[in-house]
């Protein structure tokens, strides 16, 4: 597999530190607010590297971090008369909800939080004090980049280009304009924590830096986020990290491009953004999921609902070459293998190499879309009530299969057991009310969801058609 490191701006065959294993630390959300289509974006890209690596027979561990304190948060938390913690806790959870619904693997996801870290913080900045990399003003403390060997190789920056950039604006306290903040001295009323500096709390880009180290090694495979993270996010954590251990931080920096709206960057700061949480009024989250990934993950997305409502007829007839699968798995029969049929398989088996090629190269979701609907296109066309089961059973757990990397199709399940059964009970209460409107209408209502009725002797039974 290859993917685009942005260390060294070239596609490399992908080499995991320990064989068989992958690591992968994604930046996560500052959770003060529900998250934004543009937030979304890194969010399923990475998920599906993820489950490409799962798919590939790798054991992934993946870590996508909270920042949980942080100034937007305490000013939230301020503004409503709450601790940052109950801001914080509010977001987390609302993130888990979108979670859900984009098709995150969420359960299988590490979800560290900033504050849960303060020891470590305080014990890595301490160590850069003692390696002379960092210093302490009044309970502000710096690192220093003149102390970093490489400052810059990352987002291809010019350290004098960048000091002579950041003159104008420099804080009095700092040896180097671009140095930047380690450990925040805290003002009155906000959250704080000792330190051998006082009281403060980390500032932002250390907490990365901290908590990959925690859970994941001095040295990591992939680390991943948005572009706008390249500079200074990640050059930060890079310069801390790789001072610190003297070891590079991560072997593969992977950087997805940003969503645009009327060629504006989605964000907040532009005020053009629509939260995950706007879409799921409209749109199943998956529909967001599928938009996403029918682009290359680097190149510029431009959203606008008229592209979700394309998104959505697309997928739209992914399920229904699924569904004629089921319909024809129900109808055909077993039967000896033709020269025919060995073709079809030939055909089918051709696409789904076509589906790995892509993915092997830099997670191009977009072509392994395109073989996904190439599968169904040809099933359409080409089978039909003589072909034998075999053939349509093997096409059906292909596209399943394929549809699990992605993270798509996955509403087979759609309607539940417990709710069928608590809308049959539902109906029974209407009929002995008498109210055969109602009793009717929840029986249409699970027609139209692909379940049967049927009031035997023994109560009413139920099938999926
Ligand atoms: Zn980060």
């Amino acid at each position: 597999m290859r993917l685009y490191n942005t260390l060294t701006r070239r596609k490399e065959k992908f080499i995991p530190i320990e064989d068989g294993k992958v690591n992968m630390y994604v930046c996560g959300p500052t959770v003060y607010d529900y998250i934004h289509v543009g937030n979304a974006r890194p969010l399923v890209t990475f998920d599906t590297l993820r489950r490409y690596f799962i798919y590939k027979g790798y054991d992934v561990k993946y870590v996508v971090n909270f920042t949980d304190i942080d100034d937007k948060i305490i000013q939230k938390a301020q503004k409503e008369g709450l601790t940052y913690r109950e801001i914080a806790e509010r977001y987390i959870d609302e993130f888990k909800k979108d979670a859900k619904g984009l098709g995150l693997y969420d359960e299988k996801t590490w979800h560290p939080r900033a504050t849960d870290y303060i020891d470590e913080i305080i014990e890595f900045v301490d160590g850069l004090m003692k390696n002379q990399a960092a210093y302490n003003v009044d309970g502000n403390v710096y690192f220093d980049i003149s102390k970093s060997r490489d400052y810059g190789k990352l987002s291809k920056k010019n350290i004098d280009e960048l000091m002579e950039g950041a003159r104008i604006k420099v804080s009095e306290e700092k040896k180097n304009p671009i140095d930047f903040v380690l450990w925040k001295k805290s003002k009155a009323g906000e959250p704080s924590w000792d330190s051998p500096w006082g009281c403060g709390r980390p500032g932002w880009h250390i907490e990365c830096s901290v908590m990959a180290r925690e859970l994941l090694g001095d040295t990591i495979d992939i680390h991943a986020g948005g572009e706008d993270l390249q500079f200074p996010h990640h050059e930060n954590e890079i310069a801390q990290s790789e001072t610190l251990s003297g070891k590079p931080f991560a072997n593969y920096w992977l950087h997805n491009s940003m969503i645009y709206v009327d060629d504006k960057k989605m964000s907040k700061s532009e005020g053009n953004f629509f939260t995950v949480k706007d879409i799921k009024e409209e749109f199943d989250l998956e529909v967001l999921r599928f938009f996403i990934l029918s682009s290359h993950y680097r190149s510029p997305l431009n959203f606008s609902k008229k592209s979700l409502l394309q998104a959505e007829r697309g997928l739209e007839r992914l399920y229904n070459g699924k569904k004629n699968l089921e319909y024809l798995l129900d109808r055909t029969v077993e039967k000896k293998l033709e020269s025919e049929d060995e073709k079809l398989l030939e055909q089918i088996d051709m696409y789904k190499q076509n589906f790995i090629k892509n993915m092997d190269d830099d997670l191009n979701t977009a072509d392994g879309i395109a073989s996904i609907f190439d599968i169904v296109r040809y099933s359409n066309s080409n089978f039909n009530e003589k072909t034998p089961n075999h053939v349509i059973q093997y096409t059906y757990d292909i596209i399943l299969e394929l549809s699990e990397v992605l993270g798509i199709l996955s509403k087979e399940d759609d309607i539940l057991e417990d709710e069928i059964l608590e809308l049959i009970e539902k109906r029974a209460e209407a009929r002995r009310n008498k109210d055969y409107e109602l009793a009717d209408g929840i029986r249409d209502d699970l027609y139209q969801r692909g379940i049967v009725l049927e009031d035997t002797k023994d109560g009413v039974k139920w099938k999926r058609i």
